[in-house]
């Protein structure tokens, strides 16, 4: 691993390129808007020019001997494809990795970013020194990747770890995505708004409901000590616990990396997930779980896009 590198994390709004040295370490940065309606080749060359401006602004840098760029799902990996991302609407189903390995030169891996960020944090953060893990993002959206014996785990079609839309709720309320009672309407920013709001109201909360404040406005009031926002976060931390519960009694991991906007909330967020993992699963499985914060928040991106750049470059 004597080599630079540079991870790309492309999201809806924004994309990050880092500069990585031989030592993991990101030692330069540039961020600027993703502006997909531009189209794949303005995108395309702006984060070439990122990449080659980083070059040229960093004294010691050798020459970027690969890429990795990760972008919300659903991502064909191995053809390098971004396939159709609700939120990406002006990169649909666009060769990212060929489009930018003409450009740059070098090899060019894509990835779906909970998986990127999965890979970031096993290698380089909570994950360190683990087996396995199941690292879970919890933002706008809930996500997972499955890292089992050191290895990602893809499923058939790469759709593996699709945790948020899994359902804990037969009866719940109905999700984005047409099923009911996803773990995602406990718990992402947007459901955590529609739960306050409905609760103020004595409602039940549903895809309508009227929000007046959003995720991280009750996370922070949730600090400051009102009821509310408290309950709603334990609420959300125990539906956690219960979701990871049936991952431990399924895949027999122990330890659960989150991460995301809402894990910010940090022990608000956790306690009530780790008090409620027992509540469902065998005493012999639930007592070996742990739940832990991550450890590199946005750079797990990188630092997983970086490593992927790596395994490119040794032709796994
Ligand atoms: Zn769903």
């Amino acid at each position: 691993m004597t080599s630079w590198v540079a991870g790309i994390d492309l999201g809806g709004t924004k994309i990050e390129v880092g500069l990585v040295a031989p030592d993991n370490c990101i030692v330069a940065r540039k961020r600027f808007p993703t502006e997909d309606r531009l189209g794949p080749a303005s995108v395309v060359a702006r984060i070439a020019t990122a990449v080659e401006t980083l070059q040229a602004e960093t004294p010691t840098c050798g020459q970027v001997a690969a890429v990795g760029v990760c972008t919300p799902g659903p991502v064909d990996h191995l053809n390098g494809v971004l396939l159709d991302p609700p939120n990406i609407l002006g990169l649909h189903h666009t060769p990212l990795a060929a489009l930018l390995r003409e450009r740059l030169g070098v090899p060019v891996r894509l990835e779906h970013d909970a998986k990127a960020t999965g890979l970031g944090e096993y290698h380089f953060g909570a994950g360190r020194g683990e087996r396995s893990i199941v690292y879970v993002i919890v933002g706008t959206g809930v996500g997972a990747a499955i890292i089992a014996d050191g290895e990602l785990y893809r499923g058939g079609h790469n759709s593996a770890g699709e945790f948020g839309h899994t359902t804990l709720d037969r009866q719940g309320a109905i999700c984005s995505c047409g099923s009911r009672g996803c773990v995602e309407t406990f718990m992402s920013g947007p459901w955590l708004a529609r739960r306050y709001a409905a609760a103020q109201r004595g409602e039940t909360p549903t895809m309508q409901t009227a929000t007046t404040l959003d995720g991280q406005a009750i996370a922070v009031l949730a600090e400051q000590g009102e009821a509310l926002a408290q309950r709603i976060l334990t609420d959300a931390g125990a539906a956690l616990g219960a979701a990871i519960a049936t991952l431990a009694m399924i895949l027999d991991i122990e330890c659960y990396v989150i991460g995301g906007s809402v894990a910010h909330c940090g022990d608000l967020f956790f306690a009530p997930a780790r008090q409620a993992v027992p509540r469902y699963s065998f005493r012999s499985v639930g007592e070996r779980v742990r739940i832990v914060g991550n450890q590199l928040d946005t750079d797990g991106a990188i630092l997983g896009c970086a490593w992927l750049a790596r395994q490119a470059l040794q032709g796994t």
